[in-house]
C-alpha cells in the first residue's frame, strides 16, 4: 500500500499547502481519504482524478471535505468524461449526504455532489471492504461527529486519527499498526471546555499505547515550530517520530 500526502494543514492551508488529504494506492485501486481545500489541486499532481475508485470523509468539517465541490464539476464538467464510466464511490459519516447537498444548495445545486459520485454514509463501528482494502472506522471525540480510519490490505495497515481529542478508541483501533498518521493540532493544551484536538505529545502518547511502529504527525501549521512538535511527539512516542509534508510518501 502507498500512502501520499496531498494535505496535512489544519483548517487553514499553509502557504502554497493543502488541508486534510491522503491519496492511498494498492495497484489500481485508489482510495482518497479525506477532501479538504486545495487538496483537489494537489491530486491532480499525482494521478487522474477520474480514476480514483473511492473518496472516504473522516468528517465534515470543511477542512476535510469542501474540494469535493471543484472535484464534483471537473466529473461532471470536465472535458475527458466516458459514458459509462463508473463514477468514483463517497463515503462520508451518517447524516452527511444531507449536509453537503445544502452547501451546494446554498447557490441551488444541490444534486451536484450525489450526481458526481456513488454515495454512500456510514455509522460508527463500521466496516467496509474496498476492492483489496478493508476499511475500519471508528468514532472518535470531536466538534463534530467525526470517525478515525484504519486501513489495511492484509499486509500493511494505516491508520489515521482524523482529528480528535485524546481518546482510547483511537489507540484500540491503531493496536499494532505500520504507522499511525495522527493529528497534533495544538501547540499546547487546551484549557476548559470541550476537547477536539490534541498536542503533539499527546499523539506520541497515542503512537506508544497502540505499539504503532511508525508514527507521523499531521493537521499541524506552518506557522507552528515544527522541530518542537517533532520533539514533543518524540517524547511522548518513545522513538523518532516525523511531521507529515505534502508529497510525501510512505508505504507499509
Ligand atoms: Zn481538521
Ligand atoms: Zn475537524
Amino acid at each position: 500500500m502507498k500512502i501520499t500526502v496531498l494535505g496535512k494543514s489544519p483548517s487553514w492551508q499553509d502557504a502554497g499547502g493543502a488541508c486534510s488529504g491522503y491519496l492511498i494506492e494498492h495497484g489500481r485501486y485508489v482510495l482518497l481519504l479525506d477532501c479538504g481545500n486545495s487538496v483537489f489541486s494537489k491530486l491532480r499532481t499525482v494521478c487522474d482524478y477520474a480514476e480514483v475508485s473511492a473518496v472516504l470523509i473522516s468528517h465534515l468539517h470543511a477542512d476535510h471535505f469542501l474540494d469535493l465541490v471543484p472535484y464534483s464539476y471537473a466529473l461532471i464538467h470536465g472535458p475527458r468524461q466516458r459514458p459509462g464510466r463508473p463514477r468514483p464511490r463517497l463515503y462520508v459519516p451518517e447524516g452527511g449526504g444531507k449536509l453537503l447537498s445544502r452547501v451546494v444548495g446554498c447557490w441551488g445545486n444541490a444534486g451536484l455532489i450525489e450526481t458526481a459520485f456513488e454515495q454512500h454514509e456510514y455509522g460508527s463501528r463500521h466496516e467496509v471492504q474496498l476492492g483489496p482494502l478493508r476499511i475500519a472506522l471508528r468514532e472518535v471525540p470531536h466538534f463534530t461527529r467525526t470517525f478515525a480510519v484504519d486501513v489495511s490490505d492484509g499486509r500493511g495497515r494505516l491508520t489515521f486519527s482524523a482529528d480528535c481529542a485524546p481518546n482510547d478508541g483511537l489507540v484500540e483501533l491503531a493496536t499494532g499498526t505500520d504507522l499511525l498518521l495522527i493529528e497534533a493540532t495544538l501547540p499546547e493544551p487546551e484549557s476548559a471546555g470541550e476537547r477536539g484536538h490534541m498536542t503533539a505529545r499527546e499523539a506520541g502518547e497515542h503512537g506508544r499505547r497502540a505499539a504503532a511502529r511508525r508514527l507521523v504527525i499531521t493537521h499541524i501549521s506552518d506557522e507552528l515550530d515544527a522541530d518542537r512538535a517533532v520533539a514533543e511527539a518524540q517524547s511522548g512516542y518513545g522513538a523518532p517520530a516525523e511531521v507529515a509534508r505534502e508529497g510525501a510518501v510512505y508505504t507499509v
